[in-house]
Order: C-alpha cells, then structure tokens, then sequence
C-alpha cells in the first residue's frame, strides 16, 4: 500500500472525544469522531455540529483522517474529499466501546437527530 507524506503513525491519538468540544464551555457535542492521521488530534465528524475534524485541517492542513468509531478503519482525505489508504495508526483505533454516540455523556441535547449537518 502506498501513501504520501503527512501520515504520522506512531502518533497516538489526542484522547477519547473532541479537542475542541471538551474544552468549550458548556461543552460541545458530537456525533461521531475522526482523527487526524498526522498529529493523533481527535474532533467531530461533518454530521456534528461543529465540524471540528473539518476545522482541523482548514487550520492545519493535515488533510487525512482516519474513523475513530468502534470497528471503522477507513480513510479520508480532505483535501479530494475522498476516501484514501493509510496505515494501521498507534493505538487506541478508536474510543471506548463503551462511550456513548453521540458523546459526551450529559452534553447532548435530547433533540441532536435533529441538529445533525446532513
Ligand atoms: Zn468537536
Ligand atoms: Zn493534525
């Protein structure tokens, strides 16, 4: 399997949910978390509210993420907004198994299907 540059796999990810969300006041939410395959920075999904996987790259210019749900391995590239290939990352490949989706525990909104991007 080939990749270019910019995929950092011995980086292990930032920590269990959203950079950006946990350190908002009130703390954001998300649906689903990505991460970024070149810094481990862990954020939300384009369907949560805040976008903050997407932000990371704008901010950045890391362009590829890997899922960081339960059982999801596969690749995105912002920069094509297409999926790509990349390395098995340093683990954990994703968060708890036990973590609620959407996450936090107690910063979701009981409305949140309705506040997805779509
Ligand atoms: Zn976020
Ligand atoms: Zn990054």
């Amino acid at each position: 399997m080939t990749y270019s540059s910019g995929i950092h796999p011995d980086v292990p990810p930032s920590g269990n949910g959203c950079v950006e969300c946990l350190a908002a006041s009130p703390s954001g939410w998300w649906f689903h978390l990505r991460r970024c395959a070149e810094c481990g920075h862990v954020g939300c999904c384009d369907s949560s509210p805040s976008q903050h996987a997407r932000a990371h790259y704008r901010n950045s210019g890391h362009r590829r993420i890997q899922s960081f749900e339960p059982g999801e391995d596969w690749y995105w590239d912002f920069a094509t907004d297409d999926y790509a290939d990349g390395p098995k990352l340093a683990a954990p490949a994703h968060h708890p198994e036990d973590q609620p989706v959407p996450g936090p525990a107690g910063a979701v909104p009981a409305d949140w299907l309705q506040r997805l991007h779509r």
